[in-house]
């Protein structure tokens, strides 16, 4: 089953913990369960987040550099098939 988080409407695509109706990262918002355990995994999370973060940064610069505008639109690029 899929996380049930709706946000701001951006929702999720993680895969809900077994027998929750969120995932990890929405069950802690949800029922604001703030243990050091949790913590810790956010941190740990948080991290793998920022190195995937800092990845795309280095692959969204080298396309500036090469003249490509994002824009606003940053996220939602559309990749071409060659
Ligand atoms: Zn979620």
């Amino acid at each position: 089953m899929k996380c049930q988080w709706i946000g701001n409407g951006e929702g999720c695509t993680h895969e809900a913990l077994a027998g929750h109706s969120y995932c990890a990262e929405h069950y802690a918002v949800v029922y604001q369960t703030g243990t050091v355990v949790r913590r810790k995994k956010d941190a740990r999370r948080a991290a793998a987040v920022w190195d995937i973060e800092s990845a795309l940064n280095e692959a969204v610069e080298e396309l500036i550099e090469e003249g490509y505008d994002f824009g606003e639109e940053r996220w939602a690029v559309e990749v071409e098939e060659p």
